[in-house]
């Protein structure tokens, strides 16, 4: 057994999982750090998933009648077992995601983050009162558990996006059933080992949150199952395709956070300083492997040059390699198909008359894994590989004459999910944001795209597929409304002035 096996091994028992070597299990977890299996686990059949199914629905009539701020304690003893692991399940993170250990523990600090956050919004899910025209009558509105909630999810943030959806899903009286991504089983296994434990601690209902393992089929179950009222689905474009119109087909609702290609244009006024480093953290950070890592680099032509050789000089510091070591910036790709995608990105590229300044080979790193040397390419224009998510560390830089010029530019891609301006012109900074500006879920100033908090509502537009989640209202997605009128008069006056006998 490799020495990251042993480790993953060694957390999962602490955690209280199972031993992620089940020798009759087909699926097989991998580190991207050295390619080393690190686990073996049995996939769900889809009768497995209609079972996991069945008892979420069970609980879910417990669950639904429980005061929220009652549900808020199930949360609450989530986020306290979170702090208390929150090392081990941040090493895990590293261990089957590839990310540094700062972003693994980062991301295990969202899952507190978003507890925190559900606990509070359990004494908050509130609805309106509203003016009726009627006499003696009352209108308002009340918030309700809508029912099962199907999350999916992707590799990249193996933990975070379950986090969001179940802290907002449990204390709006639903239940949770997880398929996660095929790629991150073991995080998973752990995640589900601190819920069941939670839920044991406060006497919730058994069935309140279940994880099913497998890949397309064990989703397509969980899709099609007409008592999953919400499908909340995380990943590629090219998924949400497939999800949305099956859900789609039953009337169900869904919740879509797909792909993103992130842009940030750079204006004359802007901290260049201040820029580069947020540049280089959206660009570079997580390999380039987050969805709202930057892609696209919108500079105006007075200062690209410059501002080009600085960020070439400040990438080729980054250290490379592995990503439990402290001092590295960057670490593996998740797997051979996303380095060969990286390669092939860049060929194109090269093809539509791009130049490569820096990166775009193959790096060292460690043996077995698939690591990159983070790539800026300037291009001639918006070419189709540009207006493509490629989930690895490309920089494309597109210089711009006039803000309404680079605005243009920026929207115009499929995706619309996150987006950023470097000015300290106000006019810019507001223009970006209005209207006229930014097409995105996401408009940031003077910080890059990428490293949103949870208060916020996180989610974008176009083929990023429309979903809100985390902060703000986002909760409301997982509740159902119902508007109410209440007659305390003598009389049954019709709305509008109808007159009936
Ligand atoms: P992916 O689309 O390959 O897989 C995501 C999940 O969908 C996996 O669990 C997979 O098993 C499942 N899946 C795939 N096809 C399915 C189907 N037909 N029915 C049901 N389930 C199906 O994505 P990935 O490679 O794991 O993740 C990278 C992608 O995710 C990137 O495009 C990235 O931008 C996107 N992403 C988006 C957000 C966001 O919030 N917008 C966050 C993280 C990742």
């Amino acid at each position: 057994m490799s020495d990251v096996a042993a480790q993953a091994r060694e957390i999962l028992a602490r955690l209280g999982a199972p031993d992620p070597f089940d020798a009759d299990g087909e699926l097989i977890c991998r580190s991207p750090i050295d390619g080393a299996e690190i686990g073996r686990v049995a996939a769900h059949s889809t009768a497995e998933v209609t079972a996991a199914i069945d008892s979420a629905e069970a609980a879910f009539a417990q669950w639904r009648t429980t005061p929220a701020p009652v549900r808020g304690e199930l949360v609450r003893e989530l986020g306290t077992l979170l702090r208390e692991h929150k090392d081990d399940l941040g090493a895990l993170v590293t261990i089957e995601a590839g990310k540094i250990r700062s972003e693994g523990l980062g991301e295990v600090q969202e899952m507190i983050d978003i507890c925190d956050f559900a606990v509070g919004l359990s004494r908050q899910l509130h609805g309106l009162t509203i003016a009726s025209e009627r006499p003696g009558h009352r209108m308002m509105e009340q918030w309700h558990p809508l029912g099962v909630v199907g999350v999916i999810s992707a590799f990249n943030f193996p933990v975070a996006v379950w986090s969001w959806n179940a802290a907002l899903a449990l204390v709006c009286g639903d239940p949770v059933v997880w398929k996660p991504s095929e790629k991150t089983l073991l995080t998973a296994l752990a995640c589900q080992a601190l819920v069941v434990e939670a839920v044991r601690r406060v006497g919730a209902p058994a069935g309140l949150c279940r994880v099913i393992l497998g890949g397309v089929p064990v989703g397509e179950a969980l899709v099609d199952d007409p008592r999953v009222r919400l499908v909340s689905a995380t990943g590629s474009t090219r998924m949400g395709k497939q999800v949305a119109p099956r859900v789609a087909a039953r009337l169900g609702r869904s919740l879509l956070e797909l792909g993103g290609n992130n842009a940030a244009l750079v204006a004359p006024s802007a901290d260049v300083d201040l820029a580069v480093r947020g540049i280089a953290f959206s660009a570079v950070g997580t390999a380039g492997q987050r969805c709202t890592s930057l892609r696209r680099l919108i500079v105006h032509r007075s200062i690209l040059d410059d501002l080009v050789a600085r960020l070439a000089a400040a990438y080729q510091t980054l250290p490379i390699g592995d990503p439990l070591d402290a001092g590295t910036l960057v670490g593996p790709l998740i797997d051979a198909d996303a380095a060969a995608a990286f390669t092939k990105a860049i060929e194109a590229a090269r093809a539509d008359g791009g130049t490569v300044l820096t990166g775009g080979v193959e790096a060292e790193g460690v043996p077995g894994g698939h690591y990159v040397h983070p790539a800026i390419v300037t291009m001639p224009a918006q070419t189709d590989v540009v207006r493509a998510e490629t989930f690895a560390p490309i920089l494309y830089v597109l210089g711009y004459d006039t803000l309404d010029e680079a605005i243009a530019l920026h929207n115009d891609v499929p995706q619309g999910l996150a987006s950023a301006i470097f000015t300290l012109d106000v006019r810019e900074a507001e223009t970006f944001l209005s209207a006229a500006g930014s097409d995105c879920g996401i408009a940031n100033v003077n910080i890059g795209p990428s490293g949103a908090e949870i208060g916020g509502a996180f989610g974008g537009e176009k083929e990023t597929g429309g979903g809100r989640e985390s902060g703000s209202d986002a909760w409301k997605a997982y509740m159902r409304r119902a508007t109410n009128t209440i007659n305390y008069s003598t009389e049954l006056p019709l709305a509008q002035g109808v007159e009936f006998g």
